[in-house]
């Protein structure tokens, strides 16, 4: 089965850290003590508010996949296993979207070269080239997320793998933002 990686645009919005630092009025999110970074990447600011608003898929410069409610709508009536949106406050019409289907990102066949382990919290501080994009194994479901968080700082974040029915499906309601390109092996 072919699969493919999906990009999205940025909304031109913050959920909670700039690239480099964690933004004083938000309570509640994990910093490293040695690093810096955050740590907690579900961490939902519920003050977030969302600039640019004509995608159904996009993303924070740091990091969160934000989904429209016709976004959420359609993986829910399609019953599409192993995706969680979480409500903020400040925007009813908006999600934060956590994918826990998991594929294996093969970084020595794609050369993603990683910089600056650190051993406190086990992340590296970027991780470089993710697309093409290529898998150790086929994924088995529609939407997933590799092992591996792409970017650098807070800004790190998995990249999104589709199925062919995930693209189809897509494009059959119309769901703006996303881009798709064959994952290799
Ligand atoms: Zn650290």
């Amino acid at each position: 089965m072919q699969s493919f990686s999906v990009s999205v645009n940025d909304n031109d919005s913050f959920m909670c850290s700039s690239s480099d630092r964690v933004f004083d009025d938000v309570i509640g999110v994990k910093v490293c003590p040695v690093c810096h970074y955050r740590t907690n990447f579900d961490f939902v600011n519920q003050n977030f508010t969302i600039k640019r608003k004509i995608y159904d898929l996009s993303a924070t410069y740091d990091g969160y996949y934000i989904a429209s409610l016709k976004f959420k709508e359609t993986i829910d009536r399609e019953g599409i296993a192993g995706i969680t949106f979480v409500a903020i406050s400040r925007e009813p019409e908006y999600f934060a979207m956590f994918v826990s289907n998991m594929v294996s990102f093969d970084t020595e066949k794609r050369k993603s070269k990683a910089e600056k382990y650190c051993s406190a919290c086990g992340n590296y501080e970027s991780f470089v080239g993710a697309t093409p994009a290529f898998l150790r194994e086929s994924p088995s479901f529609d939407l997933s997320r590799t092992d591996v968080a792409f970017g650098s700082g807070n800004a790190k974040h998995p990249l999104l793998i589709a199925s062919e029915c995930f693209v189809s499906l897509v494009k059959r309601e119309k769901l703006k933002g996303l881009y798709f390109e064959q994952t290799r092996t």
